[in-house]
């Protein structure tokens, strides 16, 4: 059971690191750690799973928008038209569902003002670097992927498959899309978590086996517009993600093992920064918040 428990994500150890006992209460208590779900008979373990899904509006608005975007290139895979009208409706659909699920209400002015926020990065998608190109002759070759598909590294699922793959003459594109940066160039750790798309690559018995001929991508939303950072995959930048990610999947390991279902959860650490309390579901009810 607890090898099925170890996840690795960049968002999942991006939590860990912020906060443990939040970390904890989402990832060890609620979404498969401890038994019960929802409905368990413990209190504290129904409301963990309750309230680690909870999230709020501008997470609900870039999950929908990263959908958008997922819809938007494989309809140019399967080269269907894509339809500004249509697109609308269905992100509008998709706000509604995820508030109805989040907080169990929906206040049409808040649909409306999440969608005339988010779906800009939807028609935008077609200046984006790099999107703009495929299907043109530029680009030989490209697929869309799912980067919600498990990897295995030993007995952990590690989410690092691209979001697209493009073959260009010789070298093959690795592309992570993001709804929202905060900065063009991603920070040292970002790029390391990026580099762990070498890995998956070089793991894949089509593609190449070597690191140089990867270039790995990182396009997203910043300021207006879609933004792209580039970096040629290097047998150096393998090496030291390979490093961070064992390091971090002996972290999640140690912090699961450290949480069975003997633990107090009101005793659980926090982080004495409270600036990453302002988005996380368990704000009402954590006595540190
Ligand atoms: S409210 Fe703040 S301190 Fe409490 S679990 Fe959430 S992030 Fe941690």
């Amino acid at each position: 059971m607890l090898a099925k428990s170890i996840v690795w994500s960049p968002s999942r150890v991006r939590m860990l690191n912020e906060c443990p006992r939040r970390y904890v209460h989402s990832h060890v208590v609620g979404r498969g750690g401890w038994p019960g779900g929802p409905k368990s008979h413990i209190p504290k373990v129904a409301q963990a799973w309750q309230l680690g899904n909870k999230r709020i509006h501008s997470d609900l608005m870039i999950r929908t928008i990263s959908d958008g975007v997922k819809d938007w290139i494989l309809m140019k895979y399967r080269d269907d038209n894509w339809s500004e009208h249509s697109a609308k409706n269905q992100m509008t659909a998709r706000v509604r569902g995820s508030l109805r699920e989040s907080c169990g209400e929906i206040d049409d002015n808040l649909v409306k003002e999440m969608v005339s926020e988010g779906f800009p990065r939807l028609t935008a998608l077609e200046r984006a670097p790099l999107l703009s190109q495929l299907g043109s002759e530029r680009v030989d070759e490209w697929m869309p992927l799912n980067r919600l598909e498990a990897y295995w590294v030993g007995n952990s699922r590690v989410y690092t498959v691209p979001d697209l793959i493009a073959r260009i003459g010789d070298k093959w594109h690795l592309v992570r899309l993001s709804s929202q940066l905060w900065r063009r160039v991603p920070n040292e750790t970002q790029q390391l978590e990026l580099g762990v798309m070498l890995k998956w690559a070089l793991d894949e018995p089509s593609l190449p086996n070597s690191p140089e001929q990867f270039v790995i991508h990182r396009i997203g939303w910043l300021n207006h517009r879609w933004l792209g950072w580039r970096n040629r995959g290097s047998a150096v930048w393998k090496d030291a993600s390979q490093v961070m990610l064992t390091h971090d999947l002996k972290e999640l390991r140690f912090i699961h093992l450290a949480n069975k279902g003997d633990v107090d959860l009101d005793d659980l650490a926090t982080n004495n920064n409270k600036q990453h309390c302002s988005n996380c579901g368990f704000k009402n009810e954590c006595p540190r918040a």
